[in-house]
């Protein structure tokens, strides 16, 4: 199984948010109901939610990169 590891931003509340932002995270259509983009999960297709929520998009990268050698420090064991 080909395992996927993302980014997904979030909204305050932990929803996803699949709205178009704006780079400072308010909505780019404020009638689109967008409260605003305020962190960023990293999510694995097979373990879920890694960690905490990152509120910064470029602290939240690091993690999926580490996540995905994790998986590949996984296979190679096998
Ligand atoms: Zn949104
Ligand atoms: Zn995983």
């Amino acid at each position: 199984m080909r395992i996927t590891i993302r980014v997904e931003p979030r909204h305050a509340d932990n929803s996803t948010c699949e709205h178009a932002v704006k780079p400072s995270g308010k909505p780019r259509d404020p009638a689109s109901g967008c409260p605003g983009r305020t962190q960023f999960a990293v999510v694995c297709s097979e373990h879920g939610d890694i960690a905490q929520p990152h509120h910064v998009k470029q602290l939240a990268e690091p993690a999926v990169t580490k996540h995905r050698q994790e998986h590949r420090a996984a296979l190679t064991a096998r």
